[in-house]
């Protein structure tokens, strides 16, 4: 089966080195290569970090990317410069989306400033993803990256697509009464693990978690909007599949695994 990985991350520095090792990875495009070649991976999404520079976001061929909005977007006094490299980054072909940080941003997705960042991605036809659910670091603020603030942001722009990321983890029943309320939103289902894990002991001693990740997709039921993501290299990528394999029903695998992120990503490239 096809598999395109809806949610990664491409930064060489220590950082992202050592989660990767962690993870039983390399931080390094080869090894990364070899994987995506290893277990079927066609293609990722960077969730771009640190720079709006337009330098700074060149990606191996099988990559596109979104363009990301963190601190560097909030600490940059002059908006106006930041819109227009976001625009120029918009205008790029490899460059297939937006990404917001809410959480680590203390600035929740519906206020002002995202006003021109809307009206950019509704004028690109492209989506804008969306950290949502807990944070990575401890000083970052969990009211912004609640699910239930993007319910706004999506009402108030019902032609913009919106990608909920990791699924608002683990506020899954907000999550899910956005998700199925707001059919501009979607969700991909990265970074619900870290490091290495056994998957048949994972699912014994979580289960009840688990459980109830099963029972809020099935209850959202749309198979069209879900996608898989790893939000490498927080995660094992083999271990990630055979995971989300467990956690959603066979006759959506093609959908989940690579037809949703085509159509939402790729697709607007
Ligand atoms: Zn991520």
């Amino acid at each position: 089966m096809k598999i395109i990985d809806a949610h990664l991350h491409f930064v060489q520095e220590p950082y992202f080195n050592e989660i990767a090792k962690q993870a039983g990875h390399l931080n390094t495009e080869e090894h990364l290569r070899s994987e995506y070649k290893r277990l079927g991976f066609a293609g990722g999404i960077v969730m771009g970090n640190r720079s709006l520079d337009l330098e700074n976001h060149q990606y191996p061929e099988m990559l596109k990317y979104c363009v990301g909005l963190d601190k560097v977007y909030l600490k940059n006094n002059n908006i106006e410069s930041s819109l227009s490299l976001i625009e120029a980054h918009l205008q790029r072909a490899e460059c297939c989306g937006i990404k917001l940080y809410p959480g680590y941003n203390p600035v929740y997705v519906y206020d002002k400033m995202y006003a021109p960042v809307y009206r950019l991605a509704r004028r690109y036809n492209k989506p804008v993803a969306v950290h949502m659910g807990e944070t990575a670091s401890p000083d970052a603020r969990l009211c912004y990256s609640h699910p239930l603030t993007l319910d706004n942001a999506a009402a108030e722009n019902p032609d913009v697509r919106f990608v909920m990321c990791h699924f608002g983890n683990p506020w899954l029943a907000d999550a899910a009464a956005v998700i199925s309320k707001n059919k501009n939103v979607a969700v991909d289902l990265s970074g619900l693990l870290e490091g290495r894990v056994n998957i048949d002991q994972l699912f014994i001693d979580q289960s009840g978690y688990l459980d109830m990740v099963k029972a809020w997709l099935g209850y959202i039921n749309a198979w069209d909007r879900v996608m898989f993501g790893t939000d490498w290299p927080l995660v094992n990528l083999e271990e990630y599949v055979e995971f989300i394999k467990r956690l959603v029903p066979k006759k959506y695998w093609d959908n989940v695994f690579w037809k949703n992120a085509e159509n939402i990503y790729m697709g607007k490239c």
